[in-house]
């Protein structure tokens, strides 16, 4: 690893304390660092991760943070989770503290080249197929970041040579300093986050610093479809390569045959992955079939253009169950794909109203009051050959922990339709 000296002795904060800050105070106190751990959150999960440190002798304070924490550090280092509004962080810049991400912090001490993902929707579906490319290729690939497996977990192992995929969301982005991928990914760009971002332009130019430290023997890869990635308003100074300009697949797909292309996998090596590939939990996820009707849990689908992505990519009429916590987003968008192909919607939680206020001039909708319900009568008005998709267009958080829990749940609901399951008449 590069820079590992720079951190020994080093007075370092971490702020947050959930998978990614874990992972960053445990890499820091391997490095030699004086480390101190501060979260708002006083809850289970932060007080297991916080015994753990403690043990190792590291203080961490939860439920508050303290002045001091960030006044006497000489870098403080933010998980993605923390608002850039958080005190700490509005501590850190009144007393002229660097304040870097997890990401940056790894990729200081990461010896092998990063190829970064980002975009609104794809981001996990893309760095798995392009780790799973490399892989097949021969290379050692390591797939981590907003996946769920902290870079910094990972750094420790890297070595030259190796490669590094890393999904990267734009939070995480809007901390980095140095932060330079040999290939950057920018998948599409849809109104998503605006409930963080004030318009688009703010959320582009918070996805544009994935490639701002980027160089001519850097490459930049886009979306040619996509109306908000004008490689010639972006000022990169990276390689632009386009995806979608001919690919034969879809567009997930082709991004990674484009970065692929570029590293030297071949076509064919490609093609076996895809072929191979059975998706990934919660994305376009196949639950059952009971008595005919096909059940897809699509939970991680937050944005509208995630529900279109999925309608499109399912041939059979579908029902489709959705709704959650409104994102402040447009739900019409969906009509277009929806129509003679969507039956039905039942809409669930907070953003039901505003979801068929935008939906029932066109589509026969029904709002209802649980997941549980809306899978029940989904089930009965289903014909054998129909689908029924689960594409909530929401955040999870009005009545589930995450997407994932969310995305569990619909799989019980599921499973337990099929114990109690009778034929169609
Ligand atoms: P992200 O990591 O960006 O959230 P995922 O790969 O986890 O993306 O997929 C999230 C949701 O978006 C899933 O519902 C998936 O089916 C859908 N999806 C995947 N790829 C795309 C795409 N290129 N455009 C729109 N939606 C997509």
């Amino acid at each position: 690893m590069n820079n590992t000296k720079y951190f020994k002795g080093k007075n370092i904060t971490v702020v947050g304390l959930a998978r990614s800050g874990l992972a960053c105070a445990n890499l820091l106190h391997s490095l030699g660092a004086c480390v101190r751990v501060t979260d708002i959150n006083d809850n289970t999960q932060t007080r297991e991760s916080a015994a753990g440190l403690s043990s190792k002798g590291i203080p961490v304070e939860l439920g508050l943070h303290s002045e001091d924490f960030i006044r006497q550090a000489e870098l403080v280092v933010i998980s993605p989770g923390v608002p850039l509004c958080a005190q700490p962080v509005i501590w850190a810049k009144e007393f002229s503290r660097p304040l870097i991400s997890e990401i940056e912090l790894a990729s200081m001490l990461c010896p092998a080249e990063i190829i970064a993902v980002s975009g609104s929707n794809g981001k996990t579906t893309v760095t798995t197929l392009i780790g799973k490319v490399l892989a097949e290729s021969g290379k050692r690939v390591f797939v981590c970041g907003n996946i769920g497996n902290p870079f910094c977990a990972e750094v420790e192992r890297i070595k030259q040579g190796d490669f590094v995929v890393l999904e990267v969301s734009s939070f995480q982005l809007e901390t980095i300093r140095d932060f330079k991928p040999k290939i950057a990914v920018i998948l599409n760009l849809t109104p998503n986050h605006l409930d963080r971002y004030n318009n688009m332009q703010e959320y582009l130019n918070a996805k544009k610093r994935i490639f701002i430290n980027q160089d001519d023997n850097d490459y930049l890869v886009l979306n040619a479809d996509d109306p908000f990635l004008d490689a010639a308003s972006l000022g990169a100074k990276s390689k632009i390569v386009f995806f979608n300009k001919t690919g034969a697949f879809n567009p997930n797909q082709n991004a990674v045959m484009a970065v692929g292309k570029i590293l030297g996998v071949k076509a064919e090596d490609m093609l076996g992955v895809f072929q191979k590939f059975k998706g990934i939990q919660h994305r376009m996820e196949e639950v059952a079939q009971i008595n005919g009707v096909r059940f897809i849990n699509d939970s991680k689908a937050t944005t509208a253009d995630s529900a279109i992505w999925a309608i499109k990519n399912i041939a059979s009429p579908i029902i489709l169950i959705a709704g959650g916590r409104h994102k402040g987003i447009a739900y019409s968008v969906i009509l277009e794909a929806a129509r003679n192909k969507v039956k039905k919607a039942f809409l669930i939680g907070e953003a039901r109203d505003i979801i068929a206020a935008a939906l029932e001039a066109d589509l026969p909708v029904e709002k209802t009051d649980n997941l549980n319900i809306a899978v029940k009568k989904a089930y009965e008005q289903a014909a054998p050959g129909d689908c029924v998709l689960f594409s909530p267009m929401c955040s999870s958080y009005d009545m589930f922990k995450d997407y994932a829990q969310r995305g569990e749940a619909f799989k019980k609901m599921v499973l337990d339709l099929s114990k109690g399951a009778r034929p169609h008449d």
